[in-house]
């Protein structure tokens, strides 16, 4: 079996960061909650933050799901496998997209199913 001790070190420091990170947004986006400033100027400067975090945050939670997955998949022996076709993903694909799910045939694959709907 392969041995994915670095890619697994990446994952969990992505994890912790990307989890840090989400926690910093929430507490930011709390004092938003705080009544709004006089100045709409600064109001809707204010709200194009909250907006941009929002997608921050949004972003960074799929990828903590992502991070997960792949983790709890190393633990269960599955890592690395195409979960269509059952193929090996290569180590340069996992290496530079650690959390991919799918071999890059697989991956075009879907893409071109997702691009024509
Ligand atoms: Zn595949």
């Amino acid at each position: 079996m392969e041995d994915y001790k670095e890619i697994r070190e990446q994952l969990e420091q992505q994890h912790k960061a990307l989890h840090r990170r989400v926690s910093a947004i929430r507490a930011d986006l709390r004092q938003a909650d705080a009544p709004l400033d006089a100045d709409w100027s600064e109001q809707a400067q204010e709200l194009e933050n909250d907006e941009v975090l929002a997608n921050i945050e949004d972003v960074s939670m799929s990828n903590l799901e992502q991070i997960e997955a792949a983790l709890s998949r190393m633990d269960h022996g599955h890592y690395g496998e195409c979960i269509e076709c059952g193929e090996k993903i290569s180590l340069r694909r996992l290496e530079a997209l650690p959390f991919v799910t799918m071999c890059i045939v697989c991956a075009r694959e879907s893409e071109r199913a997702s691009k024509s709907n």
